[in-house]
């Protein structure tokens, strides 16, 4: 099947629109703006509604204001990276600054000629004791046209892209959408009075419009249900193999601790599961800590024992290596053969691992998703793991399962509690093992609640910990990205290096930006425990395993999601030691912030955190804005998939059961949805896999 010509004009490429260039394809890139279609779904993330002042003395500080001013002079700032300003006088002689940062200067300084009149357009700050406007939003003449656009979308950018900018692309890429045919039921349709879908993208677009965004929203989870199960109707339809162990090589394990009974059923499920033809699709739930990762072991065993091979996929490189670590020094004694491929392998070691996986001299092989690229062929691929698979999109799944001749068998983990909801959304309808024992020994974590004005204490706190030979973890705070700030990474290397001045060479820093070789090197430091202090991005949050670090602290905790929070905390209390956590927070705390902090106090079940979460964070937040990264969906919030989903879900599944072919009218609509939203995933569902 090819992609519906309809469709063309929204998949060219962004080059075609105007202003689009070689300078701003990296920004672009970044976005995940590569053709029309992208552009027209980048939807704002808020509106910003300007009031128009004739002075400043009219304005508070925080607000978002027009108003004439006049530049003065112009300032470069002595040292290269510090801002570029401009002085600018309103009607009555007070004086503020328009500062600019980086490349901006060469705007400022066409724009803004001293002497001449300005309209211009920025939220009202204070630096010192001046008043500034940071990269105003607009700078027009005076009688320049737009003035009276007090109300605007505010769209997420990249270095290198501005607000008018982005606004320029999405203005023609709307010119370009189709009239396509409707995919929604006409009755559901009817019943909630929503637009069509072009109709959508561009109110949406234009203003805050519930209607607009509720039906983009709708076919979103529309199309993730219908290729859900699409997949599962494959699924069933391919033959897969039954794959029966004779326990010679689980045997041979010896672990150091006797499997709870928790894991014992799971592991019993699991194996039911492989002894079937069909293949297996099941979700093994567990919340941080309660050992996923030697039920991994186990069902990866069976299907070594049963001839075939096993691939464990890991979502950040660090995890896979910790994954391969620990999983060849449990599989020692059974002789098996475990590698492990990232992306950084390239060369000799990569060619011979993957000869290895064709020729089957590798058993089990661990990694991050280089392990289902095109050029990786396996001999007999029999199971595939997925750990943290809330991690991992739709179509990478099914492009793992893609893999060898018969489909293999699958076992998704994840250790994300995920709302009753959400299972639905990302799961469809996997079979489920849940392993709700935490093994024996361990202790609640002590979590308390800190000012972030203790910090000095913390900090002693701290010396005393590791100087009692212990280990602790210091996670720095998420800082959103915005233009011309720091940002995580430099707020880890700031404290980094502030606490290796107080504690010397013992503290390490691992996140995303380091040279791989500069990660591995710190984390194995803190494993072996020869470093005492890991200071890290949120690149920690899953997976990691060191059972002798006993305190986390984590630094504006605040600005974190509860599951976030929760799976940061189970880096600790992973031993039979006390362990704490202690939560800073900083000093403007919302209500809803004091009341994820204290829920994060009061329990330790991932369960109920992640069902409160979504309760706190409910139909408060602001339009669109995506606070989790757990969920697949774009523009769907969570108040939303909690509304619409079950509507969407059923519809999906009437549409499948009457027509599975998709070939009526509907069904025709309804595959221009999945190519439309379901990107490479639908393209490959529909192409008869
Ligand atoms: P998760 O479910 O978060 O992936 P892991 O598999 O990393 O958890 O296990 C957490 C820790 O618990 C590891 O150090 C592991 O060795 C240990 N562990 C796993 N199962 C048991 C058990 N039955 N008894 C004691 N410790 C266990
Ligand atoms: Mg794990």
């Amino acid at each position: 099947m090819r992609r519906p010509d309809i469709l063309n004009p929204l998949f060219a490429e962004v080059e075609m629109l105007d202003g689009v260039g070689p300078k701003l394809k990296k920004p672009l890139d970044r976005l995940g703006l590569e053709r029309v279609r992208d552009v027209a779904y980048h939807l704002p993330e808020r509106f910003v509604t300007r009031r128009l002042v004739d002075n400043l003395d009219e304005a508070g500080e925080g607000e978002q204001i027009v108003v004439r001013l006049t530049p003065t002079e112009h300032r470069s700032s002595r040292n290269q990276r510090g801002p570029y300003r401009v002085l600018a006088q309103d009607a009555v002689g007070n004086v503020l600054a328009l500062t600019y940062f980086g490349r901006a200067s060469y705007t400022a300084k066409k724009q803004l000629p001293v002497g001449e009149t300005r309209w211009v357009a920025g939220k009202l700050e204070r630096y010192g004791d001046m008043l500034q406007i940071v990269h105003p939003d607009h700078v027009l003449e005076e009688g320049g046209a737009g003035l009276q656009r007090l109300c605007e979308p505010v769209y997420s950018l990249a270095e290198g892209l501005t607000q008018p900018k982005v606004a320029s692309l999405v203005a023609q890429a709307i010119t370009l959408l189709p009239e396509l045919p409707e995919w929604i039921e006409p009755s559901q349709l009817e019943r909630a009075g929503w637009p069509s879908w072009s109709g959508a993208l561009k109110l949406a677009h234009r203003a805050e419009n519930v209607s607009a965004r509720d039906r983009l929203a709708y076919d979103e989870l529309l199309a993730n249900s219908l290729a859900l199960m699409l997949v599962r109707a494959d699924n069933r339809a391919r033959k897969g193999r039954a794959l029966v162990g004779d326990g010679g090589l689980r045997g041979k394990l010896q672990l150091p601790f006797p499997l709870t009974g928790a894991q014992q059923r799971s592991i019993g499920e699991i194996e039911g599961d492989m002894a079937q033809e069909a293949p297996m699709l099941r979700l093994l739930q567990g919340d941080v800590g309660a050992g996923k990762t030697v039920v991994a072991l186990e069902a990866m065993l069976v299907a070594v024992e049963a001839g075939a091979q096993a691939a464990m996929l890991a979502p950040t490189e660090l995890l896979a290596r910790q994954h391969f670590e620990t999983l060849r020094a449990m599989a020692r004694p059974t002789g098996v053969e475990i590698a492990l491929l990232t992306g950084r392998d390239k060369g000799r070691a990569r060619e011979s691992i993957l000869m290895g996986l064709l020729d089957g001299s590798i058993d089990i092989v661990v990694g991050t998703h280089a392990i289902f690229q095109d050029s990786v062929a396996y001999k007999d691929l029999g199971l595939i793991v997925i750990d943290e698979q809330h991690r991992f999109g739709v179509a990478q799944r099914l492009m793992l399962a893609k893999k060898g001749r018969r489909a293999p068998h699958t076992l998704a983990m994840t250790a994300t509690p995920i709302p009753r909801t959400l299972t639905l959304a990302n799961y469809g309808e996997m079979d489920v093992s849940r392993l709700d024992e935490l093994p024996p020994g361990r202790q609640a974590i002590d979590t308390r609640v800190v000012g972030q004005d203790r910090l000095v204490d913390v900090v002693e706190g701290i010396g005393r910990h590791i100087g009692g030979g212990q280990q602790a973890y210091w996670v720095c705070p998420m800082v959103r990205e915005a233009e011309g700030q720091s940002d995580d990474i430099a707020a880890a290397e700031a404290r980094y290096a502030a606490l290796k001045e107080r504690f010397g060479d013992t503290v390490v820093l691992v996140h995303g930006q380091l040279a791989p070789e500069m990660k591995d090197a710190a984390m194995a430091r803190f494993a072996s425990g020869e470093a005492k202090l890991l200071v890290a991005t949120t690149v920690i949050e899953v997976g990691v395993d060191v059972p002798a670090a006993t305190l986390m602290v984590i630094e504006q905790a605040e600005r974190f999601g509860l599951a976030q929070l929760h799976q940061l905390r189970g880096r600790v209390g992973r031993g039979s030691e006390k362990s704490v956590c202690l939560l800073l927070r900083g000093e403007q705390l919302s209500e809803t912030g004091r009341a994820r902090l204290a829920l994060m106090r009061e329990t330790q079940d991932g369960f109920s955190i992640a069902e409160e979460d979504l309760e706190l964070r409910g139909g408060g937040e602001l339009l669109g804005t995506r606070q989790s990264g757990d969920t697949p969906f774009r523009i769907a919030d969570l108040e939303q998939i909690q509304r619409l989903l079950p509507a969407a879900h059923d519809d999906a599944r009437l549409l499948v059961e009457r027509d599975g072919g998709l070939s009526s009218t509907r069904g025709e609509a309804a595959q221009i949805l999945l190519y439309l939203l379901e990107r490479d995933y639908g393209v490959q569902l529909l192409r008869g896999g």
